[in-house]
């Protein structure tokens, strides 16, 4: 049993996971990148009685027909998704929210139709541990 908590970056939304993830899954696609201003986004799966919302309400924005993405609207960080159409119990929450965001990785990459070309190759740039040194 893993019990996770989590919230926006201002504070004013905090939340609280009871159980495992069913998966833990990076999403390529057009919509996430777009709510987010990111070129991928870490969604963990768990049933919708599993998440507690402690602190605040987040407000709820719909994203497409059936997609409701629901973020911070002091601070705008994203936090969930529920799609009752195509995946009815179920609440997607942003993976890069928890205060631990490595307790639980990631097992896959999805939506990689959608994905941007220079991403699947991210992990071969030159690194540095803060930034490059100054010329
Ligand atoms: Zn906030
Ligand atoms: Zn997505």
């Amino acid at each position: 049993m893993v019990n996770v908590t989590g919230g926006c970056h201002c504070g004013n939304i905090r939340y609280e996971i009871a159980g495992e993830p069913i998966v833990h899954a990076l999403c390529h696609c057009t919509d996430c990148r777009r709510h987010a201003g990111a070129p991928m986004v870490g969604w963990t799966m768990y049933p919708q009685d599993s998440l507690t919302v402690t602190k605040g309400t987040p407000k709820l924005y719909t994203s497409s027909e059936h997609g409701r993405r629901q973020f911070c609207a002091d601070c705008g960080t994203g936090l969930f998704y529920i799609n009752e159409n195509i995946l009815p119990g179920i609440v997607d929450i942003q993976s890069a929210t928890y205060d631990d965001p490595d307790a639980v990785p990631p097992v896959a990459h999805i939506q990689t139709a959608e994905r941007l070309h220079w991403m699947e190759h991210a992990h071969e740039l030159p690194s540095f541990e803060r930034y490059p040194p100054q010329t």
